[in-house]
């Protein structure tokens, strides 16, 4: 069973809202094993939205709409519909009726206008909307010798559209599919790219594989998502199993977490077990590390704190660093820093970043960061080169020093 979700308004077309709707509904779909092949967005134009909701018809076998069933001249929703299937709109006196009754509850009048929300194309079924004057609309439109679309249009308020499916959507198409379910997993790694990830494991990230792996990257993390598709959930989570061990034997130390998980709560977890304790000066990531780390340690004992430093007098001032700090040369400079935070923080490990690039005066444009990492045994430097966007240069090279890190507790 395929879906597409449709969304309408000018208000998304134009850019001016974000379309969280569509996001929400392809979750929901998915969870009941519908898949979704399709997100369609139209501005408020009847011709459009006619034209979309023929083309869904022909595409999909479950067709969810949101917005445009206002009672203002824009809300074109029930017409379109009303025009795709071929079918008069009239009035439904219940809806009427539960429309009359929330203006009175409001102790408002009741515009005119409002009467078109009760008006359906015939032959449909009223959507119940509890909370708001605009009621949704379900039709099964028959399609030659294949069974009937399921079309539902539901109001754009998001509050509103959730309770509607929870109340009336998510039991009828859990009854169409025989409660199929989908469920996913993501594994998380950091350390190499995409590509390089997709060739370690080869055969996994095909099309038609069942669980099916899919890889996406975002700021240099790579998220493996594992999807199943079975009876029952325990069914999807057994069937994933195998495929989820694979890929953690396969990527070994790369991998560092699951789910949401960020490099900072993997480093965070390792800190804790082994009851060791982090400080951090940064100066290019200007406190992206220690935010992170503060963040996912949420005032624990693992991270007593951090210093971000924008000039050389503070460092100088604030860390027993030498004087003339870059006359002792960059990686030198940030050794001590990490020796000297270490020393301050009376911590296990200390993890420095250096000047940014234009900053230091002894350092061309494409020369690296360096970052530091003091530990009980030692110093350990790394430079990071500067391959990434420049937009995300700050971010990746946080990374890059938290994973010098993680690494470093995990023994390798
Ligand atoms: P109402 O009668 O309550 O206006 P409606 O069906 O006419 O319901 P719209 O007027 O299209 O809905 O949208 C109402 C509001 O819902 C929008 O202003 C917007 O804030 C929100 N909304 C609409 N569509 C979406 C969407 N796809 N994603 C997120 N929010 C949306």
């Amino acid at each position: 069973m395929r879906a597409e979700v449709l969304s309408i308004g000018d208000e998304l077309t134009s850019g001016l809202s974000l379309d969280t709707n569509a996001r929400w509904l392809s979750q929901q779909l998915e969870n009941l094993g519908i898949g979704v092949a399709c997100h369609t967005t139209v501005a408020d134009d009847l011709d459009v939205m006619t034209e979309a909701f023929r083309t869904a018809i022909r595409r999909a076998d479950v067709v969810v709409a949101t917005g445009g069933l206002g009672p203002t001249a824009d809300d074109l929703t029930r017409d379109a519909l009303a025009a795709t299937v071929g079918r008069p709109l009239v009035r439904d006196d219940a809806a009427l009726q539960h429309i009359r009754c929330l203006f009175a509850h409001r102790h408002r009048e009741m515009p005119e206008r409002n009467k078109l929300q009760a008006m359906f194309p015939a032959g449909s079924r009223i959507v119940l909307n509890p909370h708001g004057t605009a009621p949704g609309i379900a039709i099964e439109v028959p399609r030659g010798d294949t069974p009937p679309v399921h079309f539902y249009c539901l109001p754009g308020v998001p509050a509103e559209m959730h309770e509607m499916w929870f109340a009336t959507l998510q039991g009828e198409l859990r009854r169409l599919t025989g409660s199929r379910v989908i469920r996913h997993r993501r594994i998380k790694c950091f350390g190499a790219g995409e590509s390089a990830i997709e060739a370690m494991l080869p055969e996994m990230i095909r099309r038609g594989r069942h669980p099916r792996v899919g890889i996406t990257a975002s700021e240099a993390t790579i998220s493996l998502n594992v999807t199943a598709e079975g009876a029952t959930e325990e069914e999807c989570l057994a069937a994933m199993e195998p495929t989820l061990a694979t890929i953690r034997t396969e990527l070994g130390h790369l991998v560092y977490g699951e789910g949401d998980d960020r490099l900072e709560d993997a480093v965070v977890r390792l800190l804790g077990q082994q009851g060791a304790t982090l400080a951090t000066v940064e100066w290019a990531t200007e406190g992206l590390i220690t935010q992170g780390l503060q963040a996912a340690a949420h005032g624990g004992p693992e991270t007593p704190g951090g210093l971000v430093v924008a000039q050389l007098e503070a460092l100088t001032r604030l860390l027993d660093v030498p004087a003339e700090p870059l006359a002792v040369g960059r990686v030198e400079l940030v050794e001590t820093m990490a020796l000297a935070a270490r020393r301050k923080f009376v911590t296990n490990y200390a993890l420095a970043v250096g000047p940014p690039p234009q900053i230091a005066e002894d350092n061309p444009t494409n020369e690296p960061v360096v970052v530091a990492l003091a530990t009980p045994e030692g110093v350990r430097t790394k430079n990071l080169p500067l391959l990434s966007h420049p937009a995300i240069q700050k971010a990746w090279c946080a990374k890059m020093a938290i994973d010098l890190l993680r690494l470093e507790l995990l023994g390798r």
